[in-house]
């Protein structure tokens, strides 16, 4: 199916806007064509969706959750009902191989789908009295207006996992998606809006990112914001956030470590390696940025690892048989080619790949294995978010432990062994909110996703997922 280039429109109270609004290209990064366009919002459209959003909370948080929960159904059944559409408009929009662009969508459609469910179940409490005269009770609240700023690797489901458990508990929303990717949440307005959601319930704003992020911050109908993206990004709204103790959630950047024990199943390993370090072409937040291996089946690992790694093909994602798609953009390239110059400049070696590849004419990098690397490279420091997998050799348990844990980052860690008792001593010691153990994909809507240290604040996902919407009204009432 082709995606023809179209100019796409912002939401705002049920209204397709920004006609009038210069327009932002969105490209395909497999062959460098405009997929589309979207308008290059700013503080005035930011200003009408919080204004929108407001007013429609009055109504949507008076709904009950069962009325709220007719509508995520309905939306949730519309995204499956349209994920060829959506898949193909996302492997346009930023490159990802179509099998996993559909199966974003399904995941996507997840999360809609628990929150619907989760957003009866929002319970309050009822604490025992210290005093017969009193009853004391905790009621739960929506926060309010909710402002959800997303990356372009996950166009759909960083939107969804957010926009279900908001709606679901009664808040109301305003998306600003990546200027890289956001003709896919153009579509799920669009489908939003055939679910007959109340105008201002859902909103969607595009452009730029500084002037509508300052808008947010800085008007206090919105009470909370929800974002997914860079550290850097994040510790800016923390910043911005201050003024009005402004309640943030904060889902940012990893650095995860992967550890093979020398009792582990290496086949499942490298098979783990695969699935979690080349997904969307290593550009994920919870990819394995680097593997720790020890030395008793370090040299085993690296050889089945780079004969699995140069079986994977390298094209446009709209090759149904294509298993690496572009990285976002030539940033994004550059970045991938100095983590790899670095390390071989500092005695590593590439074992396969190690260049970016040209003939396509869009931005394709080679999928690597580089081994001998150690703590010194940037490959070892920084997230890559590409198709690189640098490969360390430890001595230990301890020195897994120490190594994984030598980062600012704590989102996703993996683990290979087949011994519970090490296994579950290593994990206890890793400061990582995620940890797959034996498990290269541990994602999925009803757990708790999310980071520590600098990775971020708050979880997503799961019952935790809707508190992060909710506050707790304490209120004892006197008895006559
Ligand atoms: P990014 O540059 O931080 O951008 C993320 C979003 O923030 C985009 O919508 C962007 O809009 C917006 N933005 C940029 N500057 C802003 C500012 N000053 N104020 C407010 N918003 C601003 O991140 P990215 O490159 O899109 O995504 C990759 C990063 O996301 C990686 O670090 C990855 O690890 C992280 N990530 C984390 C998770 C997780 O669950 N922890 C999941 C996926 C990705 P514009 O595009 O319009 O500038």
């Amino acid at each position: 199916m082709a995606v023809k280039t179209d100019n796409y429109l912002m939401n705002i109270n049920g209204e397709w806007v920004g006609q009038e609004r210069e327009t932002l290209d969105v490209v395909n990064p497999a062959n460098g064509e405009t997929v589309g366009t979207v308008p290059y919002g700013g503080e005035k459209e930011a200003e009408q969706a919080v204004d929108a959003a407001y007013d429609a909370f009055q109504s949507w948080s008076a709904l009950t959750a069962h009325d709220r929960v007719g509508y995520l159904k309905k939306l949730n059944q519309l995204m499956l009902d349209h994920q060829e559409e959506l898949a193909q408009l996302m492997t346009a929009e930023m490159g990802k191989p179509i099998n996993e662009s559909r199966g974003e969508v399904k995941y996507a459609a997840t999360f809609i789908e628990w929150f619907a469910e989760e957003g009866k179940r929002v319970y309050g409490e009822t604490i025992p009295t210290h005093a017969t005269g009193k009853r004391l009770q905790v009621w739960k609240k929506p926060v309010g207006v909710v402002a959800a700023i997303t990356p372009w690797n996950f166009p759909a489901a960083m939107l969804t996992r957010k926009m279900g458990p908001a709606l679901a508990s009664g808040c109301t929303v305003i998306m600003k998606p990546s200027s890289e990717s956001p003709l896919t949440a153009v579509k799920l307005m669009e489908l939003c809006e055939q679910a007959g959601f109340p105008k201002g319930v859902v909103n969607l704003v595009t452009g730029s990112s500084s002037k509508i992020a300052k808008v947010v911050m800085e008007n206090s109908k919105v009470r909370k914001v929800t974002f997914t993206g860079s550290t850097e990004v994040g510790k800016t709204l923390i910043r911005q956030s201050a003024d009005q103790v402004k309640k943030l959630s904060l889902e940012l950047g990893g650095h995860a470590p992967l550890v093979v024990l020398d009792d582990a199943d290496v086949d499942l390993a490298v098979k783990g390696t695969v699935a979690s370090k080349f997904r969307n072409a290593g550009q994920t937040c919870i990819c394995a940025n680097r593997v720790y291996v020890q030395e008793g089946i370090y040299d085993e690992f690296v050889d089945k690892l780079s004969k699995k790694v140069q079986e994977l093909k390298v094209g446009d994602g709209t090759d149904e048989s294509v298993d690496i798609g572009p990285l976002i953009n030539q940033d994004g390239l550059d970045k991938v080619k100095h983590h790899v110059e670095d390390a071989t400049s500092k005695g590593a070696t590439v074992v396969t790949g190690g260049e970016a590849i040209t003939e396509y004419g869009g931005v394709f990098y080679q999928p690597t294995v580089v081994k001998d690397v150690n703590q010194s490279m940037v490959v070892m420091q920084e997230e890559t978010f590409g198709p690189v997998t640098p490969v360390e050799k430890i001595a230990s348990d301890e020195e897994a432990a120490k190594m994984a844990n030598d980062t600012p980052y704590g989102l996703a860690a993996y683990v290979f062994t087949e011994n519970v008792s090490r296994g579950t001593q290593l994990i206890e010691k890793l400061d990582f909110g995620i940890v797959g153990w034996n498990d290269g994909g541990p994602s999925a809507a009803q757990v708790p996703f999310g980071g520590m240290k600098e990775s971020g604040i708050g979880r997503e996902g799961g019952q935790e997922g809707i508190e992060e919407f909710v506050e707790s009204q304490y209120v004892s009432i006197g008895m006559k």
